[in-house]
């Protein structure tokens, strides 16, 4: 049996957030403050549609767009950790759950050589449609409280692992490596075996010590990093076992 790998994107495979990243394309590298204000919680997909859209009518072209997407660096140690994952390939199965768009991850994972590391990348759909303009869709509806309207990580994770174990593909342990608000939810649902791993000063290791110091129930252990190298180590001793 593998271990299952499940990671973030922006700001965990890359030191940066994609759909921040991308306003530097815009006029002035900044939106019309109508359009930044136009954002309401729970709504970012909605919110990003109007970016693009808004890209589009300035005249930004694909491949702008995909030479300034291709450009964010990766976190510390990253690549290294995708190599080793790729080596250790028969130990590993090793998906990406994210808040960010197909068309942006598919190309930083082309970019640098990636695609094959990756069984699944479950992420909102995007595409550039006949005017130009990038396209992003909702990944899907759920009925979670906690999470944003478009995208619960938790319940795409469950999905996924009941999907595995229907085909006969059972993990020892699920290693969640992320930092964000919306890995929140998947995190606390993780099981005695499981390791949650959240970036070293990010939201969502600090969400998980609060919520150690308020006493609230974890099974999990939490392994906090600041590279991937340190998330190698780990998996070695864990791969040791
Ligand atoms: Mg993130
Ligand atoms: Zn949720």
């Amino acid at each position: 049996m593998k271990i299952l790998l499940v990671f973030d994107f922006d700001n965990t495979i890359i030191d940066d957030n994609s759909d921040t990243w991308i306003v530097q394309c815009a006029p002035e590298k900044k939106l019309p403050i109508e359009l930044q204000d136009s954002y309401e919680k729970g709504f970012w997909t909605e919110f990003m549609g109007r970016v693009f859209k808004y890209l589009g009518d300035e005249g930004v072209r694909e491949d702008e767009m995909k030479r300034a997407v291709t450009s964010m660096p990766f976190t510390l140690g990253m690549v290294e950790l995708l190599n080793f994952v790729r080596k250790n390939e028969d130990k590993f199965d090793c998906i990406i759950i994210s808040d960010s768009n197909s068309v942006f991850i598919d190309w930083v994972l082309e970019a640098a050589g990636f695609h094959d590391v990756f069984d699944k990348v479950f992420t909102n759909p995007a595409a550039f449609d006949s005017n130009g303009h990038l396209t992003v869709e909702n990944y899907h509806a759920h009925s979670c409280s906690r999470c944003p309207k478009n995208l619960c990580k938790n319940v795409v994770l469950v999905e996924f692992i009941d999907k595995q174990s229907q085909q006969g593909v059972n993990y020892t342990r699920i290693v969640y490596i992320g930092d964000g608000g919306n890995d929140v939810c998947p995190v606390t649902f993780l099981k005695k075996s499981d390791v949650a791993m959240p970036r070293k000063g990010y939201t969502l290791q600090k969400t998980l010590s609060k919520m150690s110091q308020n006493l609230e129930p974890m099974e999990s252990s939490v392994v906090v990093w600041s590279s991937g190298v340190e998330i190698i180590s780990h998996l070695q001793f864990l791969i040791k076992e």
